[in-house]
């Protein structure tokens, strides 16, 4: 058997590095994403973590507990009842605002939508 040959074309374009707040113009492969810096990945990761901050799957929670403790919260989202437990650490201020099922994108999403199609009913039942 014979393996295919490939012509190796190289077609490099003049692209935008997609990483927020870079912008940097440098030229790679059609489906580059990232300037020379961006492409590695641990400089990508670091901004990553700041991005995903605060608001969409965590919240800020003061307190002044001087020892790790076990916490219960109630879950964020509008009409999920679960409760998770969260390990608060001292001088940690960041938790997860989620019940363990919603911390998941794609259940959130769905249990949203569930809710939305409930209301719509509700408001359709007179
Ligand atoms: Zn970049
Ligand atoms: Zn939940």
């Amino acid at each position: 058997m014979q393996l295919p040959k490939y012509k190796k074309k190289k077609r490099i374009k003049l692209k935008i590095c997609q990483e927020p707040g870079c912008g940097r113009e440098f030229w790679g492969h059609p489906i580059a994403k990232y300037c020379e810096l961006h492409r590695d990945i641990k400089q990508r990761a670091k901004h990553k973590k700041e991005f995903e901050s605060v608001d969409v799957k965590n919240m800020v929670f003061k307190h002044n507990y001087t020892e790790v403790l076990d916490l219960e919260f109630c879950c964020c989202l509008d009409g999920c009842e679960n409760r998770y437990i969260v390990k608060v650490f001292p001088k940690q201020f960041v938790y997860p605002r989620y019940c363990l099922e919603h911390r998941n994108d794609f259940r959130r999403a769905n249990f949203i939508r569930m809710q939305k199609r409930k209301t719509r009913a509700m408001a359709t039942a007179h």
